[in-house]
């Protein structure tokens, strides 16, 4: 075995895996074996299309650590108080009992890319055909100095959603009176370009109505963001003075924080917090980066037509984990994406025939009550990169009907792609 191509998420789970004296699990069933790492966006829909469309033809395995999945979708507005934690919780019963997923509930710790296995932090070893990555991101350590996960009680970042999610919303509702709430938004490219802003926004609809001398403010190292225009003017018109943005002009790229003192320094200024929300740089989730898939950005280069590794022919990566050109890090992306690579999947290994890749994306964003925008496009594979064909966004002016109708549509979506994913 080439030792070099054997890799772990760290000397002691591969000591552990090692002293285990690990089973390998499903040898022997005929069938070809797909695991998937990951249960969210990506790997749910793949697991559940490939088992699905094979009817059984597949022996496929979901390993994800977590019993329920919250969804990151929608968890901006259980902030702004407009749905309940339980409506973003899935379980992944059906994925199992409906459609034949082996649902693993575990830590992968390690892909060995030559044995074709992947190890868990329980012990055992899974053998696959084909391997699906969707881990999601992790953040980068230093990245907002003063900042890492053991603060993240202190000064949360409600980008994985679930205990985060709620958390968070407790502090904004038990902010003092006229306090300050702050985001340090992240550089590109992070998984939602506008889940920030609607963040934002639903922080202000919810001081709004609790605290209306509270004060927002924003640091965001980027010059621009996502559906701009439509944020700022939503803001001008149901928040107007409350919420006040320091781009990179400003300082706001020149941040660090104290969470022992709940103090927050933008370019020398030191600010009293009464909340803050940090959104740290993004890389693709620690397990795709140790197996080798990741290149210098951080992120999983794929090909396209496929989305199979450009490191690894053998092996898928999905969503947000990918550096693949034009899509958005999002859900819907993450859920396009997997039908594609299912496809491939099925075609490599069953010989069932397989379509020209096509993508979709929208992303919905809530401003104010029954105020929804959104943006989209479709996009084809080309050689280099997931390309752009056209897109659309909502306008500005659009009237009241309008903004209802968008909100609506997306309430649809979600239950749609749930449902996609979770069976
Ligand atoms: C506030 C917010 C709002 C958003 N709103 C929208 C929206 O409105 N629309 C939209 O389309 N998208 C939205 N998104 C983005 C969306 O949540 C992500 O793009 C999407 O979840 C990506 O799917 P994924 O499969 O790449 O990762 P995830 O859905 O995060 O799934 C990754 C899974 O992998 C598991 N995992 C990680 N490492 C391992 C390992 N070593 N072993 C086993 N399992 C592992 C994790 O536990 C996790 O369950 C939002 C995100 C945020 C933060």
């Amino acid at each position: 075995m080439k030792r070099d191509r054997r890799h772990f998420l760290g000397a002691t789970a591969a000591l552990t895996a090692t002293l285990a004296a690990p089973t390998v699990w499903g040898q022997g069933s005929g069938r070809p074996k797909v695991v998937v790492i990951g249960g969210g966006a990506g790997g749910a829909t793949a697991a559940r299309y490939i088992a699905k469309d094979s009817d059984g033809g597949i022996d496929v395995t979901l390993v994800e650590p977590s019993r329920d999945f919250y969804t990151c979708f929608f968890s901006n507005l259980v902030i702004g108080g407009f749905r309940e934690m339980a409506s973003i919780r899935h379980s992944y019963g059906k994925l199992a009992s409906e459609f034949g997923v082996n649902v693993v509930h575990d830590w992968a710790i390690g892909i060995d890319r030559d044995a074709k296995t992947v190890t868990l932090a329980g012990g055992a070893v899974l053998p696959y055909d084909r391997l699906v990555v969707s881990p999601g991101i992790d953040f980068v350590q230093g990245s907002v100095p003063g900042w890492d996960v053991s603060a993240q009680h202190a000064m949360p970042h409600a980008y994985k959603a679930g205990s985060q999610t709620e958390l968070l919303k407790h502090q904004i509702e038990a902010m003092p009176e006229g306090g300050l709430f702050c985001m340090i938004a992240p550089p590109n490219p992070f998984r939602c370009p506008p889940g920030p802003y609607e963040r934002i926004s639903m922080v202000a609809h919810v001081l709004k109505e609790r605290n209306p001398t509270a004060k927002i403010l924003v640091a965001d190292p980027k010059e621009k963001f996502s559906k701009q225009a439509l944020f700022e003017d939503g803001w001008e018109t149901h928040y107007g003075g409350m919420i006040e943005r320091l781009g990179p002009d400003f300082g706001g790229g020149n941040v660090s924080v104290d969470p022992a003192a709940m103090t927050v320094d933008i370019d020398g200024e030191v600010n009293e917090v009464a909340v803050c929300n940090v959104i740290p740089k993004q890389k693709a989730g620690r397990i795709a980066e140790l197996a080798g898939l990741a290149d210098e950005t951080g992120f999983c280069p794929v090909v396209p037509a496929t989305m199979q590794s450009r490191m690894d022919e053998n092996i898928h990566v999905l969503g947000d984990a990918t550096n693949q050109g034009d899509m958005p890090k999002s859900g819907f992306a993450a859920n396009s994406q997997a039908k594609v690579a299912a496809m491939a999947i099925r075609g490599a290994l069953t010989g069932s025939k397989v379509f020209p890749a096509k993508f979709t994306n929208t992303c919905w964003s809530l401003i104010s009550p029954e105020n929804g925008i959104k943006v989209g496009a479709t996009y084809e594979a080309t050689e280099d990169k997931i390309a752009k064909v056209d897109g659309f966004i909502s306008q500005l002016g659009e009237d009241a009907d309008q903004r209802m109708e968008t909100f609506v549509e997306s309430v649809g979506w979600y239950s749609g792609i749930t449902t996609d994913m979770f069976g």
